[in-house]
C-alpha cells in the first residue's frame, strides 16, 4: 500500500520517549522511515524501533548529543549511509530546568542553550545542503509556548525556545526559494517526562487555565507536524503553529 510518506526518510531528535516518540510513530505511520535520534536512553530508543518496524516502516536508532557538532557529523553519515536521502527533519530534542534566574550558573545557561538552540541550528545545518540539492524538504523546530509567555521559573528555557522563532523565520526566509518550508510548533502542556507540577503550579491550577481542560497528549503535537510534512501545508513556511487546548492565543 502506498502511503503519504512512502519513501520519505525522517529525522526525529529526542525521540527515545514523550513527543518525540509521538512525532516517530505518526511519521511512520504515514509511510516515512524513521532516523530515532536519542541521548541516552538506549532501551527506550530500540523499543521505539521495534514499534516502528511492526507497524511495517524501516528504522534506525542514533545516540547523539545534537549539542556536539562531532555526533551530528556521525548522525547524518549513519542517516545517508542507510537510505541516501531525508526529506523530514524534525528538531525536538530539549532539556529544562527548574530554577530561577538569579540561580543559574554560566554553565546552566549554556547547557540549556546549546540543546535547545545550538542544537537545532546544528541538525539543521547539516541536513540543509542535501535538501537543498534535491529541492525540497521540511524542516520543523519544536519550540514551546513559554517563548510568547514568558516564565517566571527558567529563563534560560524560555529564552532557548524563543530562539527557535527567530531561527525558524530566518531559515524559511533562506531556503523558501529552494523548496524547503520551515515551520514551528509551540507546545503547551504536554504529558510527558519533562513536564512537573509542585506546590506553586499543581495539576488542578493549571488545568483551569486550559480551555480543553486537559493535558496535550504526544500525539497532539504529532498530528501537527505531520501537517507540516504534509503536501497540504506546500504554502506555509515560516510560521509557528499554537498547539496548546487554548491556553494561549494569537
Ligand atoms: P522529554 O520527555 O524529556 O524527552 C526529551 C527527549 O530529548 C529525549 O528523547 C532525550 O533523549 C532527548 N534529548 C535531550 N537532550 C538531548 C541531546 N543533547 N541530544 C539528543 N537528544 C536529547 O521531553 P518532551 O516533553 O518530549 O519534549 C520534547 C520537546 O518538546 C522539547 O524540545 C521540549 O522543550 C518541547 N516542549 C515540551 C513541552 C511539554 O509540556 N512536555 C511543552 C513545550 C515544549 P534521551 O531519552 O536519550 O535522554
Amino acid at each position: 500500500m502506498t502511503l503519504e510518506f512512502s519513501n520519505k526518510v525522517a529525522v526525529v531528535t529526542g525521540a527515545s520517549r514523550g513527543i518525540g516518540k509521538g512525532i516517530a510513530l505518526e511519521l511512520a505511520r504515514n509511510g516515512a522511515s524513521i532516523a530515532i535520534v536519542y541521548r541516552s536512553e538506549e532501551e527506550k530508543a530500540k523499543q521505539v524501533q521495534t514499534e516502528i518496524e511492526e507497524i511495517g516502516q524501516e528504522a534506525m536508532t542514533i545516540k547523539c548529543d545534537v549539542s556536539n557538532s562531532g555526533d551530528v557529523a556521525r548522525l547524518y553519515d549513519a542517516v545517508m549511509d542507510k537510505w541516501n536521502r531525508v526529506d523530514f527533519v524534525i528538531n525536538n530534542a530539549g532539556i529544562h530546568q527548574h530554577l530561577k534566574s538569579w540561580e543559574l550558573s554560566e554553565d546552566d545557561w549554556h547547557k540549556v542553550l546549546d540543546v535547545n538552540l545550538t542544537g537545532a541550528f546544528l541538525v539543521t545545518k547539516a541536513f540543509t545542503p542535501h535538501m537543498l540539492e534535491k529541492k525540497s524538504g521540511r524542516i520543523v523546530h519544536i519550540s514551546s509556548c513559554v517563548a510568547f509567555t514568558g516564565t517566571d521559573h527558567e529563563v534560560h528555557y524560555a529564552a532557548s525556545k524563543g530562539g527557535l522563532f527567530s531561527l525558524t523565520k530566518s531559515h524559511a526566509l533562506e531556503l523558501a526559494r529552494h523548496g524547503i518550508n520551515v515551520n514551528a510548533i509551540a507546545p503547551g502542556y504536554i504529558e510527558t517526562d519533562m513536564l512537573v507540577f509542585d506546590e506553586v503550579h499543581p495539576l488542578d491550577t493549571v488545568l483551569k487555565t486550559i480551555p480543553h481542560h486537559r493535558l496535550g497528549q504526544p500525539e497532539d503535537i504529532a498530528r501537527a507536524v505531520k501537517f507540516l510534512c504534509s503536501r497540504d501545508s506546500d504554502y506555509i513556511t515560516g510560521q509557528v503553529i499554537h498547539v496548546n487546548g487554548g491556553l494561549i492565543m494569537y
